[in-house]
């Protein structure tokens, strides 16, 4: 019979499952028992909306059997099966298709992060099996078909009988070597095991022929060995059991089983709400940020089940975009099973449970801060940058809600504080939170604006990312408090020497005047710094639109209004350099501009902003070097 080809991806996935030296292997029955469970759901499902179909409990199982041997393990489902064309579809193409292309060969050798990562499914038991037989009926349909491959050169289709509809994979079982003992899964024990460890809350029956010793009839101390079907899962759902029967490693198993993400979730929240509104759900918080958090592709979203039938894989109305990386499920018996997408919106019941669920997640977050700042600065690394945009989005909508819960570095205590440390450590005299922004810590501690606010005593916040300034502008004030960034024209300090500052302006008016005109349409004003110590000029903003703020709207790609921050150049008049410029002024006006666009260029410089013509700068300098 002629071979069909796999899909370039799969066969890639495939042989590295093939060559796999994953020491999980047995995760290929989590996986295989998962796929027969979504498959009877499936059925389940159509037959409690679709009248024509009845299902009766008793008739739909998954069995596990093994056969010592042929050393074959046969996987039996009593789903909705599938047609020849599923059968191809489903089973020759990754359903996650790309992921692979995010991975470097090394990663790939071994396969460790791709099982780990994007939980493979159906292909991981090529771990285990050097041939894999798919033998399927699908609902409604007359023939059968048996799928078949040994591997990444392909696999055949064939028609065949079956007598049920349902599905039914054979396994043939790996030589045994040295490090792999593959006989393992043919054990009792070992697949018991393997069942109760990773599917022990599957809804449906996981049945295995089990031998057991019988006393035989009359005669005393004597036994008999029987084969006996037993059922090996509780089938109690995970999320309807007690939070005491639970363990930690319960949770990770239903976590990685879900394939709700590739890592050890950070923290997991049961809740079990009954009363006026009914429903479980077990939502985890990530440690690690997928790969593909940050992209268009990524997919908010929690399961939704209905008096535990799935009836929704990623229901986007559960969560708020701020909590947009929480993983999880919810299961309410209040919700119908009937009910659209559409319509689904606009329930009220599910509303409230989306609203108590953001609730909770804000307050184990709140609570995980408190007692366990270290879990909670790992947490806040890969998804602290998402609660900034929660407060900035929807016109800062979420912004009471989530300002407790952001952290920015600190020049005081040089870690990650919050606002509220921020306050209580905030001396008398101190009106405003003070912020400076920059590309990162280092640079932002270089900054001349930083030296007068830090002289008072005053702690300062660093802002390092993009979103930061926007979300505080957002934010506005915390405890009354406003923001105030240390580049603002006005740093809003009880200004003990007014008088004298209005002095040496208005002595300098007019050599001020003169280098606002060299720089006309650059800067709005020329004026005495009072911030600065050891550098001879720096900018502030005047306005809405601050430098960190002019970079990022010039960096986006659809910026056609070109928003320029109001800038201010401040000079340092106690600075040898402004001793040259005064000379220059009176003596020599050609030198006077030269050394005003050097200032500028270089306070452009200091901000990080690109300098509008680079060579007339450098000649500039050559200039003063002659
Ligand atoms: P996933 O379960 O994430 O979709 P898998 O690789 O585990 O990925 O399975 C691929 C697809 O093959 C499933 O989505 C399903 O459509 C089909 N499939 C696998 N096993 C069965 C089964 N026992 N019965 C019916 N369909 C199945
Ligand atoms: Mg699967």
């Amino acid at each position: 019979m002629a071979k069909k080809e796999f899909q370039a991806e799969s066969k890639r996935l495939l042989e590295m499952m093939i060559n796999s030296i994953y020491t999980q292997k047995e995760i290929f029955l989590r996986e295989l028992i998962s796929n027969a469970s979504d498959a009877i759901d499936k059925i389940y499902y159509k037959a409690l909306t679709d009248d024509s179909l009845t299902f009766d409990q008793d008739n739909y199982y998954i069995k596990i059997s093994a056969d010592k041997e042929s050393r074959t393990l046969t996987i039996t489902d009593t789903g909705i099966g599938m047609t020849q064309e599923e059968l191809e579809n489903n089973l020759g193409v990754i359903a996650k298709s790309g992921s692979l292309a995010f991975k470097n060969e090394n990663e790939l050798k071994d396969g460790h992060d791709i099982i780990g990562q994007f939980g493979v499914g159906f292909y991981s038991s090529f771990m285990v099996a050097d041939v894999v037989t798919v033998v399927s009926r699908a609902l409604g349909s007359e023939t059968a078909f048996k799928w078949q491959s040994e591997g990444a050169d392909g696999y055949t289709i064939e028609a065949t009988d079956k007598e049920t509809i349902g599905t039914e994979i054979t396994l043939q079982l790996k030589e045994n070597t040295e490090d792999e003992n593959y006989d393992d899964y043919l054990q009792e024990y070992k697949l018991k095991e393997i069942i109760k460890k990773y599917s022990d809350f599957i809804r449906y029956p996981i049945k295995m022929d089990i031998s057991v010793q019988k006393p035989k009839d009359g005669e005393e101390n004597e036994f008999i060995e029987e084969v006996e079907e037993q059922t090996v899962n509780s089938m109690v759902p995970i999320w309807r059991k007690n939070k005491s029967e639970l363990t930690d490693e319960d949770y990770e198993n239903f976590y990685q089983e879900k394939h709700y993400g590739f890592d050890k979730p950070l923290k997991h929240i049961h809740i079990t709400v009954d009363g006026m509104l009914r429903y479980n759900a077990i939502l985890y918080i990530p440690e690690n940020m997928p790969f593909d958090y940050y992209s268009k592709e990524y997919e908010k979203g929690l399961e939704l089940y209905s008096s535990g039938v799935l009836i929704m894989n990623k229901c986007a109305d559960l969560l708020p975009d701020h909590f947009s990386f929480v993983k999880g499920m919810v299961d309410s018996e209040d919700l119908s099973l009937n009910i659209s997408r559409e319509l689904l919106q606009h329930d009220r019941q599910l509303k409230q449970i989306a609203k108590n669920i953001k609730n909770k997640i804000k307050s184990e977050l709140q609570k995980l801060m408190k007692d366990d700042r270290e879990k909670y600065e790992k947490f806040y690394s890969a998804f602290g940058r998402q609660l900034k945009y929660g407060v900035y989005s929807d016109f800062g909508a979420n912004k009471e809600d989530l300002q407790d819960l952001l952290m920015f570095h600190s020049s005081k205590e040089k870690k990650l504080i919050t606002f509220d440390e921020y306050v209580s450590n905030m001396p008398e005299d101190q009106k405003y939170i003070y912020y400076a922004t920059g590309e990162s810590n280092e640079r932002i501690e270089k900054l001349p604006q930083t030296e007068v606010v830090l002289d008072k005593g005053y702690e300062i916040l660093y802002f390092t990312e993009d979103i930061d300034e926007f979300a505080i502008k957002m934010l506005m004030k915390y405890k009354d408090k406003e923001f105030k960034s240390v580049s603002s024209g006005d740093l809003g300090f009880e200004e003990e020497n007014k008088e004298e500052t209005k002095k040496e302006q208005d002595e300098n008016k007019e050599l001020f005047d003169e280098m606002k005109n060299i720089l006309s349409g650059k800067v709005t004003d020329v004026r005495v710094s009072k911030r600065l110590k050891n550098h001879p000029v720096c900018l502030a903003t005047e306005g809405e639109v601050s430098i960190e703020m002019e970079k990022i709207l010039q960096a986006m790609p659809d910026n056609n209004q070109n928003v320029k921050a109001d800038k201010v150049l401040e000079v340092n008049i106690n600075h040898d350099v402004f001793r040259s410029l005064k000379e220059a002024y009176s003596n020599d006006k050609d030198k006077l501009s030269l050394y005003t666009n050097l200032l500028f260029n270089q306070a452009l410089l200091i901000e990080g902003l690109p300098i509008q013509d680079p060579v007339e700068f450098t000649n500039d300098i050559c200039k003063i070097m002659n």
